[in-house]
């Protein structure tokens, strides 16, 4: 990734300093933990989809007792311990495996009781807020509110039953709570918890959630909201194992809705606990054994109610396979360490995903300079990832490519980074949202698609053997580049990653994620992702996607004039153009790596895909996984 201070800064004698301790930084710090059981099973299914697909590339005798890791690689899972003692890897070799965090394991079920349960330690109950009057119009701001205090909340069904047995209790809390909540007027607004006892029921907790007005507010992020502030309600009641969700006759609750409360819900509960021992782990929810929702007059279909929630807890988890590896810093995630976790992805799919790895060799048979060419620095050698999913059918009427830039760290090469550098792990996030949708998609099964997902990994680091600005790097293709800026490395990876799911492959339509430029982090911030494609078509799919995830896009224009940008004096091409529209630069230069007749969209994630806050954000699973399954449905 190019940064914006790589853009303006030149290079000072900072450099050699942060070099070196680059280097340094592998040697320092190293705790391994030993194997758990479920990687011990998954190493030797590992072992023989090793030898099926990849018998060159590995050599090394692989067994548990040659594993590398560090940190925990048994998954922590929510109020687990680490007990495991800490061993290490060597000195001399790299950490290959790394561990994953564990999704919560509470149960978000539909049920369709017609009573509470009495045994429910925390109830939520949602609200529809009172329509608005029509006869506002003459209305001056100051009447309206005072107006507005005068209304009384609207209950309905099962919570106006509940608010008679307290004498009034609920009402008076929204009431009492007016300035924020407003009768529940916005959607995912909660009022402060009410401790309560009811006679003969343990239930003593309840809140109330605004559920915004009937029939108004729903648009796409509508159940993702709720499904966010039911999981941070319950992380933040402590001591509470049982928690009842109850829902007015009027919401309407499709598969979708249930999906997105259910994803959601699991997602807000990440956290990343890898690399924590004792009071240092964040632990969330870790009472909390199930949530169940009821709804007034119940759901047509339960057994597709409770589907949909399922389905949304194997997005999740696909999202939170993106965060780990987006978290995971360099000394754990590198080029070898994600192909093995690219093969567990395989292994766990049910037997409908296929891993194959290419090593240095086969990269080099298919000519994969450009990859290469950045690859030469690093301590560990590249490894391109591919992943085939095939449906369980065997019935496929499209052939898709989905291509994640998967740089697992990257110090801008020669070209060093004066700035930021710490953040550089997040340059893998492309591939982060390719393999967490992969993740998800092997679970969630959908028919009628095949797709292929890529991942040319390696870092772009500094050794005798790194490219220095003025090579020139010939891709697979056959096209000559020369490296004006070794930090624009992610699109010579990706060039030889899409020339591959083009003429090797064949794919239908390809689409590509990165994190490519600083200059779309300026055009567009930090929420939202840019699309680059010259097919409407496909244009109007990635809307759509982006519209149903709630993962915002806008699509950029792939201005021809600046191809101007990219001429070599020597070469077939640059690398890099100027300052000024780089990220359309760094668009149009990967046109030239997939033929024209094929559909393809570059999507540059730089800004979503971290938050300074919360760290890795798992922006682009959704995305992917959505794409995957509405291009199966479509004819
Ligand atoms: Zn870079």
């Amino acid at each position: 990734m190019k940064s914006l201070t790589q853009i303006v800064m030149v290079l000072n004698g900072l450099h050699t300093i942060a070099a070196f301790s680059s280097i340094g930084r592998r040697v320092f710090s190293q705790k391994v933990s030993s194997i758990s059981t479920k990687n011990a099973a998954f190493l030797s299914q590992a072992t023989n989809l090793l030898t099926q697909t990849n018998p060159i590339a590995y050599t090394k005798d692989w067994s548990p007792s040659s594993h590398r890791t560090f940190g925990l690689s048994t998954s922590l899972g929510m109020g687990a311990e680490k007990t495991d003692k800490l061993t290490s890897w060597t000195f001399d070799e790299p950490c290959d495996i790394m561990g994953m965090n564990s999704m919560p394991t509470t149960t978000l079920s539909f049920s369709d009781e017609s009573k509470l349960e009495d045994d429910t330690d925390l109830i939520i109950l949602g609200v529809f807020a009172p329509p608005e009057s029509d006869d506002k119009d003459d209305d001056s701001t100051s009447e309206k509110d005072e107006k507005d205090k005068t209304v009384e909340p609207m209950l309905v069904g099962r919570v106006k039953e509940l608010d008679e047995d307290f004498s009034g209790a609920i009402t008076e809390l929204m009431m009492d709570n007016y300035e924020a909540f407003k009768n529940g007027a916005k959607a995912g607004s909660l009022t402060p918890t009410l401790r309560s006892i009811i006679p003969g029921s343990k239930t003593k907790r309840f809140t109330v959630l605004g559920l915004g007005e009937e029939g108004k507010d729903i648009d796409d992020g509508y159940f993702a909201k709720l499904g966010r502030e039911i999981a941070l309600r319950c992380d933040a009641e402590k001591k509470i194992s049982k928690c009842t969700i109850v829902l007015p006759s009027g919401i309407t609750l499709q598969d979708k809705s249930l999906f997105d409360v259910s994803t959601e819900f699991y997602s807000t509960l990440y956290s990343d606990n890898r690399y924590r021992n004792g009071d240092k782990v964040e632990k969330k929810v870790e009472d909390l054994l199930s949530v169940t929702i009821i709804a007034d007059g119940g759901v047509e279909d339960l057994s597709a109610a409770n589907d949909a929630l399922a389905s949304g807890k194997l997005m999740a988890e696909g999202v939170s396979l993106s965060k780990d590896i987006v978290n995971a810093p360099h000394n754990i995630l590198n080029s070898e360490s994600m192909a093995n976790l690219a093969r567990q992805i395989a292994a766990d799919s049910d037997g409908t995903m296929t891993c194959k790895v290419l090593g240095k060799e086969e990269c080099e048979a298919r000519g994969m300079g450009a990859f290469l060419g950045v690859a030469r620095g690093s301590e560990t050698d590249p490894r391109f990832i591919h992943l085939t999913y095939t449906p369980k059918s065997g019935k496929a009427s499209k052939k898709i490519g989905i291509v994640g830039k998967g740089l697992l760290f990257d110090t801008g090469g020669y070209n060093i980074k004066v700035a930021g550098m710490e953040l550089m792990k997040f340059d893998c996030g492309g591939s982060a949202a390719v393999f967490g949708a992969a993740k998800a998609i092997g679970a969630l099964a959908p028919d009628n698609i095949e797709a292929h997902f890529f991942v040319a990994a390696c870092e772009n680091m500094i050794n005798e053997k790194a490219m220095v600005p003025s090579d020139i790097l010939t891709a697979s293709n056959g096209k000559t580049i020369e490296i004006i800026n070794t930090d624009a490395e992610g699109r010579l990876t990706l060039a030889d990653a899409l020339v591959y799911a083009d003429e090797e492959v064949g794919c239908d339509s390809i689409i590509e994620l990165s994190t490519l430029t600083g200059a779309c982090m300026v055009s567009l911030g930090l929420n939202i992702c840019g699309v680059w494609t010259a097919d409407d078509e496909l244009a109007a799919e990635l809307a759509q996607v982006s519209k149903v995830t709630g993962e915002k896009s806008w699509r950029m224009p792939l201005e021809e004039e600046y191809n101007d940008q990219l001429k070599s004096k020597i070469a077939d091409i640059s690398n890099c153009g100027t300052r000024y529209g780089g990220a359309i630069t760094a668009a149009l230069f990967l046109q030239n790596f997939v033929s024209e007749k094929v559909p393809f969209a570059h999507i540059d994630i730089a800004g979503p895909v971290w938050d300074d806050k919360l760290g890795a954000t798992g922006f682009g699973a959704k995305m992917v996984t959505e794409w995957i399954c509405m291009k199966g449905k479509k004819e």
